[in-house]
């Protein structure tokens, strides 16, 4: 007697419901095989696989009693009804398997089973074949409603199965990309620590022989020494971010006036900022020393990353605002310039080491990437945070707080530009 419509529907509901929470692969489609041969009101079920290397459909799955038989032999497409289901790419029922030559007679000995009748459908994947579904031995004739149940099936076979090894595939990206920015980072701390005795020794000598040269040869030796000087910043800068993301750096506190710190760095830029005829100014919280136990060097170095990139990235005639004040139990600091903006899609990712918005080869303006990360490096070593609102065209705004009880925090993700 056919199946009740009622039922049917049921168990392909019940299955594909299963689909998305099931975390075994096995356990679904042993549940797949179970209910392809109730549905089907068949004697068993089996799904099989194309397997590349050897060109031929291996089973994936097969009911319990026929694993240790047949789990590990091959059906070659060409003699087989599963093998012409995943040429044709069609459903095929063979009715009487002894009169039709293409069901292959050797698994029937191997699992010692007697198969009469089979119904099979291919596994699709984006109009690809990638294996095969196959039911034995209705008690009645295979019928259309059958082929659809069976199809219905296979497709949550094929989605489950694609599943499994995306997630597989993910998981060994992420073990690698793991692996290479373990590696990156390995090569930075190598290269930067072997970089600095020789160029420590070519500032030493060029500093000793400009001595000796008085005037002769003054602009050449000078120009070694600046040239030099500036490999070891990005030396430095390289094997600072590598120090504090491996854990090795260590803070030197004591009290400080945040006040005084943004004075300070915002003089030092006086003069770069007058040459590009931009208005540097701070504005710090009247009658507030803003004191913190910190450490002044590693913040200068923070805020004067922020300050130089502000006036590299605004134009002439701009405006760039230091601000500080306090805010709840933090010390809040921003740097705050109406230049060439940040893109929406960038403003995420340029604390990053070496991220940088331009590309390199069209870049006009020096760097290397580095100031940021170094910047965010020093604030979460306070137990701060930095994080960017910015607008393409009108400009950016960067903040860090620090807390006045120096208590680790979670960096914030990157905000839109407020206006
Ligand atoms: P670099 O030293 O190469 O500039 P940074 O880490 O300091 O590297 O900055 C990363 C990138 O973020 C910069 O290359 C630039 O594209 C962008 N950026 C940083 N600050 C600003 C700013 N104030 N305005 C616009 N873009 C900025």
């Amino acid at each position: 007697m056919a199946m009740e419509q009622e039922k049917i529907v049921e168990r392909l509901l019940e299955a594909t419901r299963n689909l998305s929470t099931v975390v075994d692969l096995e356990t679904y489609l042993q549940s797949i095989l179970s209910a392809a041969a109730e549905l089907t009101e068949s004697e068993t079920a089996s799904l099989m696989e194309y397997d590349d290397s050897s060109q031929q459909l291996c089973f994936r799955y097969v009911p319990w009693f026929h694993r240790e038989a047949i789990s590990s032999t091959k059906i070659p497409l060409d003699k087989s009804a599963a093998g012409w289901v995943f040429l044709h790419v069609k459903p095929l029922i063979i009715e009487d398997v002894k009169s039709d030559p293409r069901h292959y007679v050797i698994i029937d000995s191997l699992a010692d089973f007697n198969t009469r009748s089979l119904l099979a459908v291919p596994l699709i994947f984006h109009g690809r074949p990638l294996g095969v579904l196959e039911v034995f031995n209705k008690t009645e004739r295979y019928r259309d409603e059958d082929i659809y149940i069976l199809e219905s099936l296979a497709s949550l076979a094929i989605t489950a199965l694609q599943n499994d090894s995306l997630e597989k595939d993910l998981a060994a990206s992420q073990k690698e990309v793991r692996n290479l920015d373990r590696m990156k980072n390995e090569f930075i701390a190598i290269t930067s620590h072997e970089l600095r005795t020789p160029l420590g020794l070519v500032i030493g000598h060029a500093t000793f022989l400009r001595e000796l040269t008085g005037d002769r040869h003054q602009e050449q030796v000078d120009a070694i020494i600046r040239s030099a000087t500036k490999l070891k910043e990005i030396i430095e800068n390289l094997s600072t971010v590598d120090n504090y993301q491996s854990g090795g750096a260590s803070l030197r506190s004591r009290k400080i006036s945040v006040s005084r710190l943004i004075e300070d760095v915002t003089i030092a830029f006086r003069d770069m900022a007058a040459k590009k005829t931009v208005t540097l100014k701070a504005e710090i919280q009247p009658n507030e020393e803003l004191s913190i136990n910190a450490d002044g060097n590693k913040l200068s170095v923070a805020l004067s990353n922020l300050v130089k990139n502000a006036l590299t990235f605004t134009p002439n005639g701009g405006h760039i605002i230091v601000r500080g004040s306090r805010e709840g139990n933090s010390i809040k600091v921003s740097v705050e310039d109406d230049g060439i903006g940040i893109p929406a899609d960038d403003l995420a990712r340029i604390f990053e080491r070496f991220y940088q918005v331009e590309s390199h080869l069209t870049r006009k303006h020096g760097g290397m990437g580095l100031g940021l990360s170094v910047a965010k490096s020093m604030v979460e070593h306070h137990g701060g945070r930095i994080w960017a609102e910015s607008k393409e065209g009108a400009g950016s705004r960067f903040i860090f707080l620090l807390p006045l009880d120096s208590k680790p925090e979670e960096p914030a993700p990157a905000k839109p530009f407020a206006e």
